[in-house]
């Protein structure tokens, strides 16, 4: 199998494909993929295509036939190979994306690849027909503009970005070489970032006992505007991060917390991976409900690695589970749906807020729930053992294996360790909707962590249960408290807040709801146009909650010491 990708006018955006593939009879079937790991849900790709046309080895072209949004059986008749051409229109530029314009290609070919059954395993050649002034940050061996993969799930694992704006450095830990590029317009602090990524990279590996792979490649696109996105792969992530500006300013914890998070991947989920999703299956949904594993514990180790590795402060850590412990406890799904429910909906609706108060996020509960795990491994080896030991556990007796793992390997590898049924945390916090939040600060206390709570800042959220944001000097409700007054009273999502007891508010809903805190409240909303007005008796409850963690600062000796165990760089 051979691809050829040409770049003729980038300023129309279209990658020009040629796919030689092998014939497999009277017809051979050829595949666009529907999704890419890393997203759970369907991407379909096949939109992007134009100029789908299948040629025979003289040149003329075979006639085909679409047999559904990804699919296309080619008239083969008597041909051994045979040619795909098509162009690819790329104008996504996210860290899973396909994209082209004069100053870079950037491919996921998962993204663009056309692939057979018959030939999905045979090794791939890939030309480049770029300017001669771009450079190309690849896991694979470059070579004069080509690469070869050994299969059709290397290929699609592996990113690449060609341009003339590339700057790179490398650190080697545990005879692994880690590259990390920079593509757009950056000033990197080498110095700072090699130290800092050396750290969180090492005290990975410590935890896991070996690096799978020979080298790894940190893809770093930055870009002029505010962008946060990164995606996992086998020897590699593609992370974008902007504005640049920022990056080793106040972004510099997020290039952190997301590049400690992608390097977790490469052993949870790239390598520890849902029985399901092995092999994956491009063609259409591959349903799994543990992506509380691959992303929750991804989510909750990725931040305590650099806590562990002395790259965050406990502070700075304790603030990331503060923003978690926050989505918990303001999404109302929780009590609707469970995390493994939530995970097998990604295909649906997994990526974004969707229908108000239907289901949960893997990544925060999955986080909230490892931590829990954590200290309960904890609680039954005197410290001793944690999750870091459920995951080395599974990386060397399954992902190292390139074997799936199934819930049932999950609950025995941590029952090994705790020596008790642990049936109770699956049936109640994974598939039921049971409230853990008293479990949390029970599993927070223990390691010598306080819970604590205040009204948020703004009026509307905390006294009338309203979350508002002021677009175009409107003030527009974007989340309801269940039962909170606003609710009660008859407001709908969307609804625009524009005035109180007679008063017409603008951008200062706050202090006019202060203002009248102890009154009742005429409120009048604009509803798509129409006039409404709510009325609001006195109440003296607070709603939506500003949830954060402290240091005791007196822990006791129990404390001290699971909390050493907790943190353990062993
Ligand atoms: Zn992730």
């Amino acid at each position: 199998m051979k691809f050829t990708f040409d770049v003729k006018s980038p300023q129309q955006q279209y990658i020009q494909i040629t796919a030689e593939l092998k014939a497999t009879g009277n017809e051979t079937t050829v595949f666009f993929p529907a999704w890419r790991p890393g997203r759970y849900e369907l991407g379909d790709f096949a939109k992007n295509v134009n100029h789908f046309h299948a040629y025979n080895g003289d040149g003329s072209i075979l006639k085909h036939n679409k047999i559904n949004k990804n699919t296309w059986v080619i008239q083969t008749d008597g041909c051994s190979t045979f040619t795909i051409k098509y162009s690819y229109y790329a104008t996504d530029l996210n860290a899973g994306s396909t994209f082209l314009d004069t100053t870079q290609l950037y491919v996921n070919p998962v993204n663009c690849c056309v692939f057979t059954d018959e030939s999905y395993n045979d090794p791939i050649s890939v030309r480049l027909n770029i300017p001669e002034s771009w450079e190309v940050a690849h896991s694979l061996k470059v070579e004069n503009n080509s690469f070869t993969a050994k299969n059709f799930d290397e290929l699609a694992d592996s990113p690449f970005i060609c341009s003339a704006n590339l700057q790179k450095v490398t650190y080697e830990v545990a005879g692994t070489t880690f590259y990390i590029w920079f593509n757009g317009i950056i000033k990197p602090e080498w110095k700072r970032l090699i130290k800092d990524f050396k750290a969180f990279t090492e005290t990975q590996i410590q935890k896991f006992s070996k690096f799978p792979t020979d080298e790894y490649h940190f893809m770093i696109q930055i870009l002029p505007y505010a962008t946060y996105h990164g995606v996992e792969h086998s020897k590699s992530t593609v992370i974008t991060l902007g504005p640049s500006y920022a990056v080793f300013d106040e972004l510099y914890k997020e290039l952190l917390g997301v590049s400690s998070h992608e390097l977790y991947h490469t052993w949870n989920v790239k390598s520890i991976r849902p029985i399901e999703m092995v092999p994956y299956d491009f063609k259409k949904e591959n349903y799994t409900e543990l992506g509380y594993i691959a992303e929750g514990v991804t989510t909750y180790m990725g931040d305590l690695m650099l806590y562990k590795s002395g790259v965050f402060s406990l502070e700075q850590y304790l603030f990331e589970m503060d923003n978690q412990i926050q989505r918990h406890m303001d999404n109302f799904g929780r009590f609707n749906y469970s995390v493994a429910a939530s995970s097998f909906d990604t295909w649906l609706d997994g990526y974004v807020p969707g229908a108000p108060g239907r289901k949960v996020s893997i990544y925060t509960e999955g986080c909230l729930l490892a931590f829990i795990i954590d200290v309960y491994i904890l609680k039954y080896t005197k410290n001793k053992k944690g999750l870091d030991d459920v995951m080395r556990n599974l990386y060397l007796n399954f992902g190292a294996l390139n074997k799936g793992i199934t819930e049932k390997d999950y609950q025995k590898e941590i029952e090994e360790l705790t020596g008790v049924s642990m049936q109770w945390f699956f049936d109640d916090y994974v598939h039921g909707t049971k409230a853990y939040s008293t479990l949390l600060v029970d599993c927070l206390e223990y390691i010598g962590i306080e819970f604590h709570n205040e009204p948020v800042k703004s009026e509307v959220a905390a006294y009338l249960g309203a979350k508002t944001m002021d677009v175009n000097n409107e003030t527009v409700i974007m989340a309801l408290y269940p039962g909170g007054p606003l609710d009660i009273g008859g407001a709908i999502l969307g609804d625009k807040i524009v005035g109180v007891n007679g008063v017409v508010v603008n951008n200062d809903v706050d202090r006019w709801m202060k203002f009248f805190r102890n009154d009742s409240k005429e409120i009048a909303i604009n509803r798509k146009g129409a006039l409404v007005n709510i009325h609001l008796p006195e109440s003296e409850k607070t709603y939506y909650q500003r949830f954060f963690l402290k240091a005791t600062t007196k822990p006791s000796q129990e404390q001290v010491h699971a909390f050493d165990g907790w943190r353990s760089a062993e």
